[in-house]
């Protein structure tokens, strides 16, 4: 068991709120933040954990915006005390084609899920540096190691942040810190259950393991990069999808 501190974007969602709790369940002290914490009922989502022996706090913060990481970086380190282990997590889809898509909708996915991991990582890593000790986990996808139609946007971003966190890898090693990503194939949240049945069973057809992920498939590969002794993983981009691709 461990007692470091955990902060997770994005960890009232799908697989954010299983990455919490076996984050806890190892032994960590769990910080989230969430968007607006009245719009999610987040008191509701922390007292259901709590119901189940899962202890973890929250903070209200837009990782998209710069300012508002540092002040939730400023807030966390009060509450909970230095934070060790982060997992970047935070993720939306705003799917068209490329030469249908809005503006809006190109800046809103690389602001969110790809400006988030600089906005966010930004706030910790140089204190992880000056520690000697820091595990960065970004949740990227499988649809940025291979493109997807309608996520031009999406593949982008999720490509990036791997780009991010080879290039921390490198920058981080000799100080302690790992940085890796961890790329799901299709998981079952509200997110993948916003896409129209036909095109999921489309997908699941393609899945050699035949059916989508879970959550929790995902949470036990961060634990894991998520360690103490996991320090020689690094820059890896880990999949996580049941075979959908796999490469060399
Ligand atoms: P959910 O939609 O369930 O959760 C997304 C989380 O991101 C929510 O907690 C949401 O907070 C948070 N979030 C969104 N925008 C912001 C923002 N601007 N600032 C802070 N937090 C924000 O999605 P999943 O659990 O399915 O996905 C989690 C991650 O995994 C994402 O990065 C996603 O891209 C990735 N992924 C998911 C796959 C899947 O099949 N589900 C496959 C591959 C990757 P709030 O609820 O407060 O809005």
């Amino acid at each position: 068991m461990t007692n470091r501190v955990a902060l997770v974007t994005g960890g009232n969602g799908g697989i954010g709120t299983e990455i919490c709790k076996q984050l806890a369940a190892a032994g960590y002290r769990v910080v989230t933040t969430c968007v607006d914490a009245e719009r999610e009922n987040i008191a509701g989502w922390q007292k259901e954990l709590a119901d189940a022996g899962t202890q973890v706090d929250w903070v209200e913060c837009n990782v998209a915006d710069f300012d508002a990481c540092a002040t939730m970086a400023a807030q966390v380190t009060e509450k909970v005390g230095p934070v060790e282990v982060l997992v970047n997590a935070a993720g939306i889809t705003r799917d068209a084609f490329a030469h249908k898509m809005a503006r809006e909708n190109w800046d809103a996915v690389i602001r969110t899920n790809l400006d988030s991991v600089f906005n966010v990582t930004r706030q910790f890593v140089e204190g992880m540096r000056e520690r000697g000790f820091g595990r960065i986990v970004n949740i990227a996808s499988v649809n940025g190691q291979t493109g997807q139609f309608g996520q031009s946007n999406y593949s982008a971003a999720k490509a990036g942040m791997h780009g991010f966190s080879m290039a921390l890898a490198k920058e981080g090693a000799r100080k302690g810190i790992t940085a890796n990503t961890i790329s799901p194939g299709y998981i079952e949240t509200e997110m993948t259950a916003a896409i129209p049945e036909d095109v999921r069973n489309g997908i699941v057809a393609q899945v050699p393991a035949g059916r989508m992920g879970r959550p929790d498939e995902i949470a036990r590969t961060v634990v894991f990069l998520a360690a103490d002794d996991a320090e020689y993983i690094n820059g890896a981009n880990i999949p996580v999808n049941g075979g959908l691709f796999t490469s060399f």
